[in-house]
């Protein structure tokens, strides 16, 4: 296999160099797509089962391509987390997030997903704090949510910067709970306040019963651990029915609603739902 490796390596190269340069263009794009105006937030509702209402907004990145039309943030995230650009597409997102919260969900949480890139920064906490500052958003209104992914990093370090992010005020989210190096240690080891069930575990309830019982346990062990739960990608109400009966308490998915832009017709509020 080593021999051919060359000539395997050649067959390959010119699907390589096409994917290289859209990469760069994106690359470059992406460069000026905040001073362009270009980039935006949507915010999909995170709905209480028990209070019949909205509790919160995760707000996502939306880029819009002058020539490419919209571009997928699963595409566009991971090569600014390889430029850098995704320090200043994060700080722009966690402002607009704040800015949302403050001025526009009457009183509802807002949660904004944050890059290992932008944690591992030396800054980030102060970073976050002077946009908590500059903004004047009550930081009880937003919450961070980090993957598995800036834990295993250094366990010290990331624990530090949760306890002075949860010093700040704010809230901690896992995010993807089940898809990374899950090790249920971790869960009690940092601080979190809220565990985000992985849409890979919701979209197998119906037909998988071992599916049914792994998401039993992790609500199980958060309940014991005094953390919220959220199912994510709900996108049926037999989906609903089942997380609803076996105790998770929060949903988010296209069943309650897609992510939209503030103000959208299609936007439920926090009222809408009260109804
Ligand atoms: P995520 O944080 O896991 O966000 C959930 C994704 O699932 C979102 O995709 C959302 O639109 C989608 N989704 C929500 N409900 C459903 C459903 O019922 N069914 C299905 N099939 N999908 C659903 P989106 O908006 O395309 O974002 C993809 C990923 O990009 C996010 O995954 C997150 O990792 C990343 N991302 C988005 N915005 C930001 C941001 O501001 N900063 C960072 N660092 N990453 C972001
Ligand atoms: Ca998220
Ligand atoms: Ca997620
Ligand atoms: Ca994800």
């Amino acid at each position: 296999a080593k021999k051919s490796g060359r000539n395997t390596y050649c067959i390959f190269k010119p699907g390589m160099d096409e994917f290289l340069a859209r990469r760069r263009l994106i690359e470059a794009d992406l460069a000026v797509a905040i001073d362009r105006e270009e980039l935006s937030l949507h915010f999909q509702p995170r709905v209480n089962l028990k209070e019949g209402r909205i509790v919160s907004y995760e707000a996502l990145l939306r880029w819009q391509h002058p020539t490419r039309g919209q571009i997928s943030p699963s595409d566009f995230i991971p090569i600014a987390e390889q430029s850098g650009k995704i320090l200043q597409i994060g700080e722009w997102a966690l402002k607009g997030a704040c800015l949302a919260a403050r001025d526009h969900f009457g009183g509802a949480r807002i949660s904004v997903n944050v890059s290992p890139v932008q944690f591992r920064q030396k800054t980030f906490v102060e970073m976050v704090e002077s946009v908590l500052r500059e903004t004047g958003v009550d930081p009880r209104l937003i919450e961070i949510e980090v993957t598995e992914g800036v834990l295993i990093d250094d366990v010290l370090r990331a624990q530090t910067i949760l306890k002075s992010l949860k010093a700040l005020g704010l809230t901690i989210a896992l995010d993807d709970f089940g898809t990374g190096y899950s090790s249920l240690s971790y869960l009690g080891r940092f601080p979190f306040d809220t565990i985000k069930i992985d849409r890979s575990f919701v979209r197998e309830l119906t037909t998988s019963e071992s599916a049914r019982a792994i998401v039993e346990t992790i609500i199980g062990l958060g309940r014991g651990l005094k953390m919220n739960l959220i199912a994510e990608g709900v996108e049926t109400l037999e989906e609903a029915g089942i997380l609803a009966s076996i105790g998770c308490q929060e949903l988010q998915g296209y069943l309650l609603g897609h992510p939209a832009p503030i103000g959208a017709a299609s936007h439920p509020t926090p009222d809408d739902i009260a109804d």
